[in-house]
């Protein structure tokens, strides 16, 4: 099975080629084409800009993987497009391309959610089974699920507030770091003391598997104010051990929060005792270490993808589309976009959350 994937939901216009023979998934082609530049002068991503640019650039981003995996439209079985959650704009501009495609060569569509993409990426990279626990941090999301198949999610728990990947861009916005700040704290923080600052670990200990990042960011701008109004600005190791102090307490909350999920998730399922992550800030290394030591302590396995799949991709927006597609799933060109679509859909109520 042969599968073209498009991804347009947030700041990265992305194509992929996917297959999967009896010999297993092979990712044949995936482009991502960055927005970087575009946005800088407005401090996040403009979903009006961001719209536009992926509609210039679906179509190089198809006519690229196509050509990297030597093969035409013809070769495709069908099109896997992002078809929720994310900006409407760019999501519609994705669907909108996926339906022309599929009209003009008759190729049926499978809508994916952009979220059940991250969350099924470990099958692709490791080949893992159902079930397993799944922790997805990004730049909009977090949160932990059971994953049992490519249309069943349970959510344990999530961000109350912010994504950590959002206090990341944060904070780096706040000490003048460049963007996305993740990679920039990341390198800030590498032989800085972590110890320096007190910042809150918020909600930990408690008894669910919820967390909270926003508060940190505040405690955060208040180090810097502090520092600011005591010497009347930040050294560069001040800056770097705010990154460290930082980087440690969301280190220290995830790694909590983790124990607590896989706990209960191990209580349920103890045959298939796996972890995995994936989104954007599964890119960081002291996070991948603490998360990784945790299932090690709960002996689960652990499985992170590598980088250029945790982050926003196409390839697995088309792995997820072979799945459903062998699960029945087929759309037409009544396919809409669904700017809020919640994986766990006994968790409807949470729609208009956004987390
Ligand atoms: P979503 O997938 O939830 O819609 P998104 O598209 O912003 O959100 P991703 O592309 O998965 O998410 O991840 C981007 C986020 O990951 C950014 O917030 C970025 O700062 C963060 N990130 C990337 N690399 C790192 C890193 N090394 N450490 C921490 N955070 C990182
Ligand atoms: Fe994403």
């Amino acid at each position: 099975l042969t599968m073209l994937g498009l991804e347009s939901s947030c700041d990265d216009t992305a194509a992929a080629v996917v297959r999967r023979s009896a010999s297993g998934a092979e990712v044949l082609a995936s482009v991502v084409i960055g927005q970087t530049g575009l946005h800088d002068a407005f401090g996040g991503v403009v979903p009006e800009i961001a719209a536009r640019a992926h509609a210039e650039k679906l179509d190089v981003a198809v006519r690229q993987a196509l050509d990297d995996a030597g093969l035409t439209l013809n070769d495709m079985d069908a099109i896997a497009v992002t078809s929720g959650p994310g900006l409407i704009g760019g999501v519609l501009s994705g669907v909108m391309c996926a339906k022309g495609l599929s009209a003009a060569t008759g190729l049926p569509l499978v809508g994916v959610n952009h979220l059940a993409g991250h969350a099924l990426t470990p099958r692709l990279t490791d080949a893992i089974a159902y079930p397993y626990l799944m922790l997805l941090v990004s730049g909009g999301h977090c949160q932990f699920l059971i994953v049992r198949g490519p249309q069943d999610f349970t959510r344990l728990g999530g961000t109350i507030d912010d994504a950590p990947g959002e206090a990341f861009d944060k904070v780096a916005r706040l000490l003048g770091l460049p963007q996305p700040g993740g990679p920039s704290i990341e390198r800030e923080a590498m032989g800085a003391n972590p110890k320096r600052f007190p910042l809150p670990r918020p909600l930990i200990d408690r008894d669910d598997c919820n967390l909270s990042f926003s508060g940190l960011k505040t405690a955060v701008l208040r180090t810097r104010d502090a520092l600011v109004a005591e010497f009347g600005g930040l050294t560069r190791a001040d800056r770097a051990d705010i990154c460290a102090s930082f980087q440690a307490a969301v280190c220290d909350v995830l790694a909590d929060r983790m124990r607590r999920a896989l706990a209960r998730y191990l209580a349920e399922n103890p045959v298939t005792p796996c972890v995995a992550v994936a989104g954007g800030v599964a890119a960081n290394m002291a996070i991948r270490a603490r998360l990784e030591a945790v299932a090690a302590d709960l002996g689960a396995q652990f499985v992170a993808p590598p980088l250029k799949l945790c982050t926003d991709n196409a390839a697995m927006i088309a792995y997820a589309g072979i799945e459903l597609f062998e699960d029945g799933v087929r759309h037409d060109l009544t396919l809409s976009a669904r700017p809020r679509w919640p994986l766990d859909t006994s968790q409807a109520a949470l729609v208009g959350s956004g987390k």
